[in-house]
């Protein structure tokens, strides 16, 4: 029986535990806080429980337009005319929800009898693990493989210290028990965006803090305007190419200072600059494990890294920073050392999605590379205020852009802005994987009336004779 042990529990690493239980091995997993990881625990699954709050009261918001009305006492014998989140229940849910599904990972694995050491592991040459317990004492499993999956942790600067109270982490957020007065996010990648979108539909004016020229400059271009767009209109304050330099608190009171000098004030301050890599002290370069400048892992297609017979996966390895990617990098992991059937992962097929109000949804081939001349496809963008159900549900911004290759029709790629854009990515997704062709994603059924026909519309446009 082959001996495997896995260093980190998240989705990188539980996935990958299942899957070499399932072929045969005798499985160890070592994992410092709690099974799930930070997708379970601080990142993922957390922001997006917030998520479904704050859409909520997005909705809320448009209730007026459908013809709700709120009646009932609003205080002090008042109508009540608005909604209001308790952001305590609110973070007591996400919290509960969080150590729930944390509980529920660690069951699946104990019932497989896969072995849990709750602790800290290092490498201890390729083949064998050191786990220091919580309890201090140390145990030495050898091994015939090793998964690093030990994940990343949110950047910060030494200008720019979180205190846990005012000035966060994305990991801190869910200790707030009131409304922030004015939240500032730092940084307009995914992880700012989501937040400072989550937090202004929570009914928290938001400042927004963007060193590029747009927000989300790693999205696609147009898919970014929209959504800068209806944050704006809704009140929040972007700021463009402004760089922070440094945030401090006084009191009750944050502040960050721009690069050029410009001070913005506020409530509590979101610290979003990205992550930093798992991978120092645990013994990878000792053991012939190669990173790169940034400290990730560096791996192959099969996830195996320059010292056989280690293997890592998800965020520790950087690139495509995803629950998903994680799962799937450590599952291939698995096969190929254990044997099965595998093929080598194409990052050209993830769909992800910013779970922003709008969200934004995208697969394979961008707009970018289209229009460096790197893929070849023509593209069709359809706007979401013509589809019928978008009227109905009072939805007028976004829309479905796809690419397909010119000669055959193969669909290589699909951008979805608008209301569970996540779930309407999905199609779009399966035809990029399937190689399906314009044509016949424009042939499959779609309900009446719905907003995947704008899915098939849009692939109808893309018909050539
Ligand atoms: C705010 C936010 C929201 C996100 N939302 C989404 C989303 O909606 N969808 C999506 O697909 N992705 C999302 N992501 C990304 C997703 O969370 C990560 O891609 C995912 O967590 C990566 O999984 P992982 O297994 O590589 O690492 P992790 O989930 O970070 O797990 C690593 C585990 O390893 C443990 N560990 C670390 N070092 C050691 C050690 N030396 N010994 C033992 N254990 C160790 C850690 O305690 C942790 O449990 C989000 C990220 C952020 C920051």
């Amino acid at each position: 029986m082959a001996r495997v042990v896995i260093i980190g529990g998240g989705p990188g690493g539980y996935e990958a535990a299942l899957v070499a239980h399932q072929l045969g091995a005798e499985v160890t997993v070592v994992d410092r806080d709690g099974l799930g990881g930070s997708a379970v625990l601080t990142d993922c699954v957390p922001s997006k429980t917030l998520i479904a709050t704050s859409d909520l009261m997005t909705d809320m918001a448009s209730a007026a337009e459908l013809g709700i009305t709120m009646v009932g006492d609003g205080g002090q014998g008042t109508a009540a005319t608005t909604v209001h989140a308790d952001l305590a229940q609110v973070n007591a849910r996400v919290q509960a929800l969080a150590a729930e599904q944390s509980r529920d990972i660690e069951g699946r694995l104990v019932r497989r009898d896969i072995t849990i050491l709750k602790g800290v592991g290092r490498l201890d040459g390729p083949r064998r693990v050191i786990a220091t317990l919580h309890d201090g004492t140390e145990q030495s499993i050898d091994a015939d493989a090793v998964l690093i999956a030990t994940g990343a942790r949110p950047r910060t600067l030494p200008s720019a210290q979180p205190d846990g109270e005012r000035i966060l982490t994305w990991e801190q957020v869910y200790d707030l028990t009131d409304l922030p007065t004015h939240m500032i996010v730092v940084g307009s990648g995914v992880t700012g965006a989501e937040f400072a979108s989550a937090y202004q539909s929570l009914g928290v004016p938001v400042t927004l803090i963007s060193s590029r020229d747009r927000v989300l400059p790693g999205e696609d271009a147009d898919a970014a305007v929209v959504l800068e767009d209806v944050l704006t209109r809704r009140g929040m304050t972007v700021l463009g190419k402004s760089r922070m330099q440094s945030v401090t608190r006084t009191g009750d009171t944050v502040t960050v200072t721009l690069t050029d000098g410009r001070e913005v004030t506020g409530s509590h301050c979101i610290l979003a600059l990205g992550s930093v890599p798992n991978t120092e002290g645990i013994g990878l370069q000792e053991a012939g494990v190669k990173l790169d400048e940034g400290g990730f892992v560096k791996i192959d297609r099969v996830s195996r890294t320059h010292a056989f017979p280690v293997y890592a996966a998800g965020d520790c390895t950087g690139g495509f920073m995803l629950a998903s990617v994680a799962a799937m990098a450590g599952r291939i992991a698995m096969q190929h050392f254990l044997g099965d059937a595998v093929s080598p992962i194409d990052l050209g097929q993830v769909s992800s999605n910013v779970f922003t109000s709008p969200e934004i949804a995208t697969v394979g081939a961008t707009q970018k590379a289209v229009d460096s001349g790197d893929v070849i496809a023509d593209v069709v963008r359809l706007d979401l205020k013509g589809n019928p159900r978008a009227k109905m549900q009072g939805v007028r911004d976004g829309f479905v852009k796809i690419f397909a290759r010119p000669g055959s029709g193969i669909v290589v790629g699909g951008v979805v802005v608008g209301p569970r854009a996540s779930e309407l990515i999905h199609p779009i997704t399966l035809a990029v994987t399937a190689n399906l062709t314009a044509d016949q994603l424009a042939a499959a059924f779609t309900v009446y009336p719905s907003m995947s026909g704008s899915t098939a519309e849009a692939a109808r446009r893309l018909h050539r004779v």
